[in-house]
């Protein structure tokens, strides 16, 4: 399995809620290192920037609002397969189909406030380090 970086966000939602802490040691307790972690508010064009793959859905404005409405963490995850490894730990998008032991079970409320995001390809995972790092 290749040595990976990947991008990890806590949302705004899990970061008010208190759970960055307790996200990270499950992240840790998955064998992924968190090599670099920075706190901050993206801007509205930060966010639509960001999730641009979606503007086409539905939900994409109300994510972007989501995205802004608070403090957001963003962590670069280095480890073995870090990319499939941390989609695992993060659980499924909506966390009624999460399974037990994710981080999405835990701490996400609804399939919008999800707690956390993960970056799903080598390709993308490059681009959003880029784009935060
Ligand atoms: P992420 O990209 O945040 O790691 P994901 O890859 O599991 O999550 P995507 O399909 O890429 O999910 O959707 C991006 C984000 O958009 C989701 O994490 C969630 O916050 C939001 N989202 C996805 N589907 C919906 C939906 N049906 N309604 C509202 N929000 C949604
Ligand atoms: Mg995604």
């Amino acid at each position: 399995m290749p040595n990976q970086k990947t991008l990890s966000i806590i949302k705004p939602d899990a970061v008010k809620a208190g759970h960055a802490n307790a996200i990270n040691l499950m992240i840790e307790n998955a064998g992924l290192k968190i090599l670099k972690k920075k706190e901050l508010n993206l801007t509205t064009e930060q966010a639509k920037e960001f999730y641009s793959i979606h503007s086409d859905k539905p939900f994409y404005n109300e994510l972007c609002n989501f995205m802004t409405s608070g403090p957001i963490i963003v962590q670069m995850l280095e480890g073995e397969n870090a990319i499939e490894l941390y989609r695992k730990v993060m659980g499924a998008t909506n966390p009624d189909d999460a399974e037990e032991n994710t981080i999405r079970k835990k701490f996400a409320t609804s399939i919008q406030e999800n707690a956390v995001h993960g970056s799903d390809s080598e390709e993308n995972a490059l681009k959003e380090l880029n784009f935060f790092f």
